[in-house]
């Protein structure tokens, strides 16, 4: 059987207006990520990788093209529906965690959980778990000032994968971490993309990443320059 594609990209094109003038950030791209697959997006300052992640993750929409999610003719079948579908489908990291500093690890993981109107008890269960998973069981009541950058981001993570999307995706999660504590995380997330499978896109500049990841799509000038079909195996010359 073929591999279930989970994201399907279509002629996506996307203008921004200034005044008078037209900004063409995204001039065309296609793609397909399967189920499961774990895709980097590299590419220079301004290419347009974070306008790309938006709208993957149903934040903005494309001026032209078409996005399928898990299916879903994401902008003409959903519109009155897509806030809930993005709580439930997928999760965001970013670079800056983004973290409610008045709430402490557990109050911040269990929130996407009581969005969805979850009971209590529920919700607090599952979040502990996931803490659990990304090392975090003994900073439960730790708010984001109390944490470092690294725990920060694991917190931020525990929160993205708490409602078990079938979707990740993380902007550059860790381009405001030292490299060692940025190596941690990205472990992290390959042991949460074996664990739970969901499919994950990840923006990065680290190229020891990109390049562990199963393909590498470099955007350059609002197009997809190469989508690294065969970059497992084949080394940088
Ligand atoms: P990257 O994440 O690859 O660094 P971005 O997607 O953030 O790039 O931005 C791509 C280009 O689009 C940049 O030139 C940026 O200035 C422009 N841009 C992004 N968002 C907007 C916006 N809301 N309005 C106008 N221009 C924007
Ligand atoms: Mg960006």
């Amino acid at each position: 059987m073929a591999p279930q594609i989970m994201v399907s990209v279509e002629g996506l094109k996307k203008n921004f207006l200034r005044g008078k003038k037209t900004i063409r950030v995204l001039k065309g791209v296609d793609f397909q990520v399967h189920a499961g697959e774990m895709v980097a997006v590299v590419g220079p300052s301004g290419a347009g990788k974070s306008t790309l992640l938006h709208i993957l993750g149903t934040l903005d929409q494309p001026s032209e093209g078409r996005l399928l999610i898990d299916g879903q003719d994401i902008f003409r079948s959903l519109p009155h529906h897509l806030a809930s579908f993005r709580n439930r489908t997928i999760g965001f990291v970013f670079q800056f965690h983004h973290l409610l500093p008045e709430f402490n690890a557990l109050q911040n993981t269990m929130m996407p959980v009581l969005i969805q109107r979850a009971p209590r008890a529920k919700a607090e269960k599952m979040a502990v778990e996931m803490l659990e998973q990304v090392g975090l069981s003994n900073r439960l009541d730790h708010r984001p000032v109390e944490l470092s950058g690294g725990e920060q981001q694991r917190v931020a993570l525990a929160r993205a994968l708490v409602m078990r999307p079938k979707l990740l995706l993380a902007d550059e999660p860790t381009g405001n971490l030292d490299d060692n504590t940025a190596r941690g995380v990205h472990q992290l997330l390959f042991n949460m993309n074996q664990k739970y499978g969901m499919t994950t896109i990840v923006v990065t500049h680290n190229l020891h990443l990109a390049h562990s990841m199963n393909r590498c799509f470099s955007l350059q000038d609002g197009l997809i320059l190469d989508e690294g079909i065969d970059a497992k195996g084949k080394e940088a010359e």
